[in-house]
């Protein structure tokens, strides 16, 4: 069993879809999020390494400002005279120094120095240092209570001689020059700060370390942010309205209409009959949707069409397949399969069930005589005829050549036998005269009937109806015969309800027919020539002989039938090897069918086989009775096939040597009746004499029915080829492989 998948519903695919769908948005957006994170992070690293140039920048030219406005102060008048008298430095500091405009708002403190490096006069206000390094010109930073302060000393050169006079030194506040510039671009100026809140001396490299100060935002990114995300928002927004509303209702759009399709699926499976008017059709919102609506229901309305078209020819046909070409009443098949229904009412029904079959005297006679055409006026006369009588609703049915039946129900056997009785009358009546046949056409008639009620078996109709007709056809009895259990007493056991079926089965159809084979020696060493394939069927474990078999063959006309499956079985049993091959297989063929040209192209299936086996047909005086012409030219198309012709059973019949003239023959199978007369020393003399002459006339003698080896012997002194009979093998299915059966007997001496 192959694993079929669970079929999911529509809803079911949409939820998963919904949140597949909503797992994708999450997941993208967070990514989208965390790409623009990490662009951000990057511009502020780029913004960190331009802020750290721009404070060291603006922090040298806070210095060289600064130095710069020191230097002026230096130049102005005032200070060089305070170096020449520094008699009123007190004053000057006090009132001019810090007013003038050379010093800056940010200055905290001036002072002058000798040349030694101490201050012209100590001011307790003063914060500059009493007295400063004269090595270390220039300027330096130190840092007061959080405050970065710049000292800037500068010497003082007389103007003419260069000579140096002193220093000036200032004091400034740094950081409201530095914030004071406009130029930062990447810090926010009040941020600015140090971290450290008291230091003395030191570099302005080293108070960098110290700085510390908030960058400012980047505008483009700031500016960006709240964009992505508001676009973002936006979007999962948007996306989440898609799938919970538009996605279901989409789903829902779909589904509907699948569901109404699906239902008038349903419909139309209910009433296939049904024609769809596609106007009366409600159309569907869904275009491909209501174009598969519109594609099933022609679909449909064509398949009614050719439904209704189909019905029409199986009608006709069913009337062809039951019909008889030639005289129009029913067939066999229709026979059969009517009696399948009859069997079913018969169950169910107390009613009476009467078989009556009719046979036409001397069919092939007349055939023969008057020729094919006349002979199938005559079937198509007698077939009206009876039909004519019967009731029109029971049916007349031609069972094969010159056999017609017919089936009464609910009718007392009395009035069966009255309306029998009526159609042998009708056709005495008939003027087959007009048909150009001057002697009286005759049916022969075989009545059975059974009752429900009585428990009765209705298959024993078939043989009971059999065994009737068989008499009825015999010389001496009634034309119109009724089955008694007496007349199947007088059969002989030849008919009987059990073996009847297998038989008819057997013929018909071929099941458990199968071929025994004996061998037909050669005299003078004992070795199989041919093997004589003889049918049986094989029935309940156990066989049924060719004696049982041909009555209801002949009753039934069905000789052709059994011919073709003993040919089938034949084949078959050639190519499975059971004939040893340079041998021969001699095959009986029933009487009535070696006119039939049926049969030669049956026995055509032969021919591949012919390289390795000799092959012989047997056939009896009997067929070359009644139609001479055409069993002659067919012995001679078989003969040209590369078949050999034996006559078998020679001398059981009469007029045996007047044929044997006529026949392209080339075997004589002696009958055992014959045989028999080897012990008798008159009837050998006639025997020695009828071998000589039919073997000097160019034919292969065989004599049937050896049963002892003196038999054997005398044969083979008579001029008797071949040998058939017990003494060298009983029929048998399996073929002995032995080269030669009776080594033993010296047919010489
Ligand atoms: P047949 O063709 O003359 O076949 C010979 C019959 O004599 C066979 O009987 C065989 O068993 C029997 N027989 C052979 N040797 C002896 C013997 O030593 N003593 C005695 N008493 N009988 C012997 P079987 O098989 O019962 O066949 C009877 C007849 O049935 C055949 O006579 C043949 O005419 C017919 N038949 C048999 N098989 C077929 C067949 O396949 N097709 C047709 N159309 N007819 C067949
Ligand atoms: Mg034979
Ligand atoms: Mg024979």
């Amino acid at each position: 069993m192959t694993f079929r998948p669970k079929p999911l519903s529509l809803s079911l695919f949409t939820i998963l879809f919904v949140m597949l769908f909503l797992i994708l948005l999450f997941t993208l957006g967070n990514l989208t999020y965390r790409e623009f994170e990490q662009l951000d992070n990057k511009f502020r690293i780029a913004n960190e390494h331009s802020a750290a140039a721009e404070i060291e920048s603006a922090l040298s030219e806070a210095i060289s400002q600064t130095r710069e406005k020191t230097r002026q102060l230096a130049a102005w008048e005032e200070v060089g005279q305070q170096l020449n008298n520094p008699t009123f430095y007190s004053y000057w500091y006090q009132y001019r120094a810090k007013n003038i405009e050379y010093v800056s708002v940010y200055t905290l403190d001036v002072a002058i120095y000798d040349l030694h490096g101490n201050m012209l006069a100590p001011m307790d206000t003063s914060i500059l240092p009493r007295k400063i390094d004269t090595d270390g010109i220039g300027h330096y930073i130190q840092v007061n209570n959080f405050e970065p302060l710049i000292v800037v000393i500068i010497p003082m050169k007389e103007s003419n001689s260069g000579k140096k006079l002193g220093y000036l030194a200032t004091l400034s506040n740094l950081f409201p020059v530095l914030k004071g510039f406009s130029h930062f671009n990447h810090i926010n100026r009040n941020s600015i700060r140090v971290t450290i809140d008291e230091i003395d001396m030191i570099s302005s490299q080293s108070l960098l370390e110290y700085i510390d100060y908030r960058l400012t935002s980047d505008p483009y990114a700031q500016a960006i942010k709240p964009v992505v995300k508001q676009s973002l928002l936006q979007l999962a927004g948007t996306a989440l309205i898609l799938t919970l509303l538009i996605f279901p209702l989409a789903a829902w759009l779909v589904n509907r209409p699948i569901l109404q399709i699906s239902q008038q699926i349903d419909q139309l499976q209910s009433s296939p009959r049904t024609a769809v008017k596609q106007q009366t059709v409600k159309p569907l919102f869904i275009k491909e949707l209501d174009k598969i609506q519109t594609s099933l229901y022609a679909y449909h309305n064509r398949l009614n069409q050719a439904n209704s078209y189909l019905d029409q020819k199986t009608q006709e046909l069913d009337d062809i397949v039951q019909h008889d070409p030639l005289t129009g009443v029913m067939n066999r098949r229709a026979f059969d399969s009517y009696w399948r229904e009859v069997t079913d009412v018969f169950k169910h029904s107390a009613d009476e069930i009467c078989l009556i079959l009719f046979d036409i005297n001397h069919f092939k006679a007349l055939n023969d005589t008057y020729g094919h055409h006349t002979g199938d006026e005559v079937l198509i006369a007698v077939a009206q005829t009876l039909k004519h009588i019967l009731h029109s609703r029971d049916q007349l049915f031609r069972l094969s050549g010159d056999e017609f039946a017919t089936i009464l129900m609910g009718i007392p056997s009395r009035k069966a036998m009255q309306i029998a009785k009526q159609c042998h009358l009708a056709v005495i009546n008939y003027p087959f005269d007009k048909l150009g046949i001057n002697e009286p056409v005759r049916i022969s008639i075989g009545v059975a009937d059974i009752k429900a009620e009585k428990g009765e078996n209705i298959n024993a109709l078939h043989w009971q109806a059999d065994i009737a007709i068989h008499f009825a056809k015999r010389p001496g009895y009634s034309s119109i015969i009724r089955f008694k259990p007496e007349l199947a007493e007088n059969a002989r056991g030849l008919f009987s309800n059990r073996t009847h079926t297998a038989v008819y089965e057997a013929v018909t159809r071929g099941t458990g027919l199968v071929m025994h084979y004996q061998p037909i020696v050669d005299l003078e060493n004992g070795k199989p020539q041919y093997y004589e394939a003889l049918v049986r069927i094989v029935h309940d474990g156990q066989l049924i002989m060719p004696s049982h078999i041909f009555p209801l063959v002949e009753a039934r006309s069905l000789d052709l039938d059994l011919d073709f499956h003993v040919i089938e079985k034949a084949i078959s049993d050639l190519r499975e090897g059971r004939i040893p091959v340079n041998t021969g297989v001699s095959i009986n063929i029933s009487a009535p069918a070696i006119v039939e040209h049926e049969l030669l192209q049956q026995l055509a299936a032969f021919k591949p086989f012919m390289a390795d086996y000799k092959l012989l047909i047997e056939i009896t005086e009997t067929a070359l009775i009644t139609q001479l012409q055409t069993a002659r030219k067919n012995l001679e198309i078989l003969r040209n096939m590369g078949f050999s012709i034996a006559l078998d059973d020679f001398g059981s019949g009469y007029s045996s040597l007047r044929y044997l003239g006529a026949m392209p023959v080339d075997v004589v199978k002696f009958d055992i009746t014959l045989t028999r007369l080897v012990d008798d020393r008159a009837d050998n003399l006639i025997l020695n004499h009828l071998a000589k002459m039919i073997s000097e006339s160019g034919h292969l003698l065989v004599a049937e029915g050896i049963e002892s080896a003196q038999i054997a012997e005398q044969l083979a002194k008579l001029g008797f080829r071949y040998g058939q009979g017990y003494y060298f093998g009983r029929p048998a299915r399996a073929i002995e492989k032995t080269g030669s059966s009776k080594d033993s007997i010296n047919y010489s001496a």
